[in-house]
């Protein structure tokens, strides 16, 4: 498989009263086509900053550089806004937690849905009717052609979210970055709206994005998965390794924290501290004020990211020559 993203370098901060809040901190990481990544850290790790970065909707005081976000080979950073705007829609769609929060409650749902088919697909009202049914039908809507005359506030969560998704993939996307898609809703609907996805990226062979601050919960649904801490990378790898073999600290403090139906526990073991201030951040790896295992040198130098084996990269001092050097 090619690659369809590649993210080099990507920071963004923000400007406020208090001072530079660094959000995103330096990341690369490459999307391959028809392929779904995890994005997973606690709340204020970058994960959402980082994807809105790449969809130019940062907007001020936030400043976003990177030295390249190639979408299937296209500087997304050189387009023009209306260029951008295009390709919001019909390249890459954004799905968000709350589905009140993109969804216009002043008009019909099929009316929203309408307007975004005629905007980038450019056919005719009746045309991009028919089209707006087929999709609620098809992200199993019940009463498809009834529902499409109704306003969002009838709706249920979970039918407010499948008409996101009804929404966001009617464009048939390349990309497609669903921002913990199911936090709002109960745990039965979550699973009917993580299976609809997993099924609908195997239909429209869309490349997913998954942000997530639970791990358990992507799991099931993604191929690989990006660890964030403090705007940066700390892993990167397949899913399966990542849960069997995890190696940079803050991820097995992630993985020992949550409870597990196939291994018996006394207690679950939480990290110990907090996640630093933005505005003061510690020198260093940011993670060594938690971190057991830290070293002399991870206090002062952020570690490199090493490619451990076959693709599983870690941005740990445990890792590296220079760290093993300075531990022994
Ligand atoms: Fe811990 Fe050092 Fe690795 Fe950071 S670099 S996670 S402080 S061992």
């Amino acid at each position: 498989m090619s690659d369809l993203l590649q993210v080099k370098n990507l920071y963004t901060s923000f400007n406020t009263e208090d001072g530079v809040v660094p959000a995103v901190n330096g990341i690369s990481f490459n999307l391959k086509h028809g392929e779904s990544l995890g994005i997973v850290g606690e709340s204020g790790c970058g994960k959402s900053v980082a994807c809105l970065s790449i969809m130019r909707l940062i907007g001020h005081p936030g400043k976003v550089e990177a030295d390249e976000i190639k979408l299937d080979g296209t500087e997304l950073q050189a387009l023009s806004e209306k260029k951008m705007r295009s390709m919001r829609g019909n390249d890459m769609a954004f799905i968000f937690q709350e589905p009140m929060t993109s969804l216009n409650p002043v008009y019909t749902i099929g009316f929203q849905l309408q307007e975004a088919i005629q905007l980038h697909q450019g056919l005719n009202k009746e045309q991009s009717q028919h089209k707006s049914i087929e999709m609620l039908e098809m992200v199993g809507i019940p009463r498809a052609e009834k529902v499409f005359s109704e306003y969002p506030h009838s709706l249920s969560g979970g039918m407010r979210q499948r008409a996101m998704i009804a929404m966001a993939l009617s464009c048939e996307p390349k990309i497609l970055f669903a921002d913990e898609p199911t936090t709002a809703l109960d745990v039965t609907i979550q699973a009917q709206i993580l299976e609809l996805m997993t099924d609908l990226r195997q239909r429209i062979n869309t490349s997913i994005i998954f942000i997530s601050h639970d791990l358990g919960v992507i799991s099931e649904m993604v191929d690989r998965v990006i660890v964030m801490y403090c705007g940066i990378i700390i892993e990167d790898t397949d899913v399966r390794t990542l849960i069997k073999n995890p190696r940079h600290p803050y991820t097995i403090g992630l993985i020992n924290s949550k409870p597990r139906i196939d291994v018996e526990l006394e207690r679950l073991e939480p990290i110990s501290g907090s996640v630093p201030n933005p505005l003061n951040m510690p020198s260093g790896c940011p993670y060594h004020p938690r971190c057991e295992s830290a070293m002399e040198i991870c206090r002062e130098k952020l570690p490199e990211n090493h490619e451990i084996k076959d693709g599983h990269r870690v941005c740990c001092w445990l890792f590296s020559e220079l760290g093993g050097k300075i531990k022994s």
